[in-house]
Formats: structure tokens, C-alpha cells, sequence
């Protein structure tokens, strides 16, 4: 055994849930798998192109931290066309992917017992990196208010010690969209209290309503946007973070001496995304949602599945999240248990980028193990 003492904030961080669930994937044989968070389509051909002539063109060096300034400027303008926004190019970084910026953004905000509010249910990486970086999560439930936000709970929880807000519309695990008359009231409550809001919004294109940015309505937002899931390019690692100037520059430095830049190869490949239609890939996960929902909703309880491509279902009666949840894995079926994703054990999460024929099994079998 090494004699090595770890830092102690490595304990303070736990990713036993999820491993498990993946650890158990890979033992499974040919398992029926709505675990995994991720989009089943590649990355489409021109990006390939394009990355495959930046490498070949020798675009292979580091480049500014900030990333390279046509990305940049295309960031300015998919912003100012989504949310109306203009952002200057000191306000746009180009981050390895929404992980990145998460990663650089609560770095550079959250000191030591500074308080961060993160609504329960919340995507996992939330809560171990406030942790990781001394901070303390506060969590907002939001379980009996349609997994919304409600304004004057939100102002309950602000102490003197409250620094930043997470959100995350469309959510991950919920799905759910957070409509602007919350968002105006988040701001409003946001404003009061001098609170940045850190507005993940990588699902932000897969929005089967109406979707509204939080930099539309609120000055002190910092965005974070992702091509992870837009356009199949997980592995890619690419991402950007806009918002006020002074974290916008913050990151930069601290990026510096960490990621030092986002893959060079991948930042000259995205130039290509606008080139991309994306509504099939839109068109595809929305009827793979209602397909899903025809069969669980007269069985399951079902959040508002507005966007993303997530479900989030409560278990059966006199289960929590994680008995229902083994009780799938026995039966080949793998789904997340609520308890990863939050600090109750109720729930459970539905990943539909799966083909339908997997899809429709998954479902039934799931309602077979609900009311047999
Ligand atoms: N935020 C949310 C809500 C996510 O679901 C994910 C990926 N599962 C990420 C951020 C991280 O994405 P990436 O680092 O690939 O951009």
C-alpha cells in the first residue's frame, strides 16, 4: 500500500453511483442500456472534413487560451442570434467542453466556504465540483414545484455567504425547460442579492418548446454552451463560456495553467458546425420522447420532459429509486438511480438516444417490473 496521503479534498468527492452503473454495463451481456447520456448520431461528415484538413493544414499547436478568434467570433454571433446578447471578445472563451467551463468558472468564483445553490434534482458534476473546490452546495428542491424554480424558496436560502446559482435548462436528469416568467423572477431575486448565475445550457438545443437563455434576461449570467451533444462530438472535448467580463477573464487565466487551450484541431473543426442541420437529429429524439412517454406515462410518474433527451420517473409505490433500479439491472435493464442525481432516492433516469426497438423493450419491461 503507497504511503502517499491524498489531498483531503479528493475525499470529498464520491463517483461510486454512477461507476457502479457503468462498471455493471460492461458485465452485462447485451443489456437493454438507458444509462448512457449521450447522443446515438456521429459527428456529422463536414466536421470530420474539417477536422481531418486542420490536422493535415498542420493546425496542431497550441492555441491562444482563449481559443482561436474565428471560433470566437462565431460564438458572438450564435449568441447575439439565440439570446440577443452582444458579447465583446474579452466576454467569449473557448473552454474543453461545458465540463471545462464549469471547471474554470467555479475555480475562479467559489473561495473556500463560499455558498453555491444548485436546484435538487441537479447534474452530478455539480455538487463534487463546488465540494472538490471548498465550497458548500445548497440545494433548492424543487420536487413539488414540477422540478420549476420558485422565487421566494430561491430567496430563502440566500445567506451572506451566497456567491453563485446553478442552473440547468433543459435539465439533466429532469428535462425540464425553465420558462421565462421563472427566469425573470431568478433574476429578480439574482439582482437583490448580487448573485452570478451560472446558466449551463448545453441541452439548449435540444428544446422541444419554447426555450429561453438566462443571459437574455440577466446581465450577471455566465453562459455555458457545449458541442458535446449538439453535434455527437463528446470525445471532442468542446465548449465555451460567455458572460461579464471580469470571470470571463478570470477563467482565462486560470486556463492557462490547466487546459492551457481547448483541442486545437477540434476548435478549427467546429468553424464547420453552422454547415450542420440539426433539426433531424431535433425531429428524431422528439418522437423517441413520445414514444417513451406512451408507454410509461400510464404507469410512471413523469417530470416535465420539455427538452434534453432525458426522462426522470419515480419509482413504483413502496420502492425508492435504487430497489427499482436493481430490480432492472437484474432484469438487463440499465437506468440511473435518483439518488446520483439528487439528495433524495425517489427517482429514477431515462436516457431515450437508444434505437426504438431497444427503446419500446426497455419501456415495457419497465412497466412489467412496476406493476407485476
Ligand atoms: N452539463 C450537463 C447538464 C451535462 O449533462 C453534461 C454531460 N453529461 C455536461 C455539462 C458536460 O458536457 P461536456 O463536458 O461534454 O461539454
Amino acid at each position: 500500500m503507497s504511503t502517499t496521503t491524498l489531498a483531503a479534498r479528493v475525499s470529498r468527492i464520491d463517483s461510486s453511483g454512477i461507476r457502479k452503473i457503468f462498471d455493471l454495463a460492461r458485465s452485462l451481456k447485451d443489456p437493454i442500456n438507458l444509462s448512457i447520456g449521450q447522443p446515438d448520431f456521429d459527428v456529422a461528415p463536414v466536421v470530420k472534413d474539417a477536422a481531418i484538413a486542420a490536422i493535415t493544414a498542420g493546425r496542431n499547436s497550441y492555441t491562444q487560451t482563449q481559443g482561436i478568434p474565428e471560433l470566437r467570433a462565431l460564438v458572438a454571433s450564435d449568441e447575439k442570434a439565440f439570446t440577443g446578447r452582444d458579447y465583446a471578445p474579452d466576454q467569449v472563451l473557448i473552454t474543453s467542453g461545458v465540463s471545462g467551463g464549469l471547471f474554470l468558472a467555479l475555480l475562479a468564483l467559489v473561495d473556500d466556504g463560499d455558498e453555491v445553490i444548485i436546484p435538487d434534482p441537479y447534474f452530478v458534476m455539480y455538487k463534487h465540483l463546488v465540494n472538490l473546490f471548498g465550497g458548500k452546495p445548497v440545494y433548492l428542491d424543487t420536487y413539488d414545484t414540477g422540478f420549476g424554480i420558485d422565487a421566494e424558496r430561491l430567496e430563502k436560502l440566500i445567506t451572506r455567504r451566497t456567491k453563485l446559482l446553478l442552473l440547468n435548462s433543459p435539465a439533466n436528469p429532469t428535462g425540464r425547460i425553465l420558462p421565462k416568467t421563472q427566469l425573470d423572477n431568478i433574476a429578480r431575486v439574482c439582482a437583490r442579492y448580487g448573485i452570478t448565475v451560472i446558466a449551463d445550457e448545453i441541452y439548449r438545443l435540444f428544446a422541444y418548446g419554447p426555450m429561453t437563455s438566462m443571459a437574455e434576461v440577466y446581465d450577471n449570467t455566465l453562459v455555458l454552451v457545449g458541442h458535446s451533444k449538439t453535434f455527437g462530438m463528446t470525445g471532442w472535448r468542446l465548449g465555451y463560456a460567455c458572460g461579464p467580463k471580469e470571470i470571463v477573464e478570470a477563467m482565462t487565466k486560470v486556463q492557462q495553467y490547466s487546459f492551457v487551450c481547448a483541442p486545437s484541431v477540434v476548435q478549427y473543426a467546429a468553424l464547420a458546425c453552422p454547415q450542420v442541420d440539426h433539426s433531424g437529429n431535433l425531429a428524431a429524439y422528439r418522437r423517441k420522447r413520445d414514444l417513451m412517454l406512451s408507454i410509461l406515462r400510464p404507469t410512471f410518474e413523469i417530470g416535465s420532459p420539455d427538452g434534453a433527451f432525458y426522462l426522470w420517473a419515480k419509482a413504483p409505490a413502496g420502492m425508492t429509486g435504487d430497489q427499482f433500479v436493481q430490480k432492472a439491472i437484474e432484469n438487463n435493464c440499465l437506468i440511473i438511480p435518483g439518488s446520483v442525481f439528487s439528495e433524495r432516492n425517489t427517482h429514477f433516469r431515462i436516457c431515450y438516444t437508444v434505437p426504438d426497438a431497444k427503446l419500446k423493450a426497455g419501456a415495457e419491461l419497465l412497466v412489467k417490473l412496476a406493476t407485476a
